[in-house]
């Protein structure tokens, strides 16, 4: 069934009443792998906590929920990085300690669309910063032999010669945001890339086309799908607080564009989520 490679559930629960519901149709339609990503320090505590209030068997959360920990680029953590990184690998640690479930570094990343020269807000200008935090978890994941999910936007170039400097080319650009070129650097590389429910927005042709041929060209094995719930809703439920549930309107609109069956595609994903996180199927 459907494998969901990047959410948020404690995200999803602070959105929407039917959190604990949404738990158990995830366990009822026999979702076989579903990751939930950190992305703040410290947060892995909070957000198991947050699934296992909802799943009600007093401290467990279900079997198909694995946990990753990292730290988002956002001006608090790169301001407050020594800290942030030590916290982060505190969670990393616990995440391992916590029987079978295995770990992931990230979120984290480069977003030059929030953080640039003259950034305010929740952004930052110290990029020299950001690409220290970035390179800091890539180091993080080499030294524990994990797989990062990467958060690259507007910022090719820099996460290029990031992940080449630190010499780790294992995990997922996740939302993966770019062209034909930038899919094949990864991709040679050895990197899966990531697809959200963006997919599944009709624009102009041209627009459709590009999108449909970048499904199209990455290998059957280095293919994940996810939603970034509660983020980035699919159509046609776009005005809704996005869920794993939804994911079906993904892999329905990426079979579409790969020519195989939903059924097909749901096995690929799962076994790809398998080897990169290093999973037991
Ligand atoms: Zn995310």
């Amino acid at each position: 069934m459907f494998t969901d490679s990047h959410c948020h559930l404690r995200h999803i629960s602070q959105k929407s009443a039917h959190f604990p519901l949404m738990l158990q149709a995830m366990q009822e339609e026999a979702i076989p792998f579903v990751m939930d990503i950190g992305t703040d320090a410290g947060d892995f505590t909070p957000r198991y906590r947050a699934v296992a209030d909802a799943w009600g068997e007093k401290g467990r959360v279900p079997d198909f929920i694995h946990f990753s920990a990292g730290l988002w680029p956002g001006r608090a953590a790169i301001e407050q990085q020594e800290t942030a990184l030590v916290a982060c690998e505190a969670d990393i640690r616990a995440i391992l300690n916590s029987g079978q479930r295995y770990a992931a570094v990230g979120e984290c990343g480069i977003d030059r669309y929030w953080n640039h020269a003259g950034a305010a807000g929740t952004g930052t200008a110290d990029l020299a910063g950001e690409e220290q935090l970035f390179k800091a978890q890539l180091e993080l994941a080499k030294r524990y032999g994990l797989a990062v999910i990467i958060h690259s936007r507007d910022g090719f170039e820099v996460t290029l010669r990031c992940i080449d400097e630190v010499g780790w080319h294992r995990g997922v650009i996740h939302c993966f945001s770019y062209g034909r070129k930038e899919a094949e650097a990864f991709l040679e590389r050895g990197w899966y890339l990531s697809f959200p429910g963006t997919i599944t927005y009709r624009a102009d042709a041209a627009t459709e086309k590009e999108i449909a041929d970048l499904v199209r060209m990455v290998p059957a094995d280095k293919l994940l799908l996810e939603t970034d719930a509660p983020y980035l809703s699919p159509e046609p439920v776009k005005r809704e607080v996005n869920t794993p549930l939804h994911i079906r309107y993904t892999y329905q609109r990426a079979s579409e564009y790969r020519q195989s069956s939903i059924e097909s595609l749901c096995t690929l994903v799962y076994q790809n989520c398998c080897r990169l996180f290093s999973i037991r199927a």
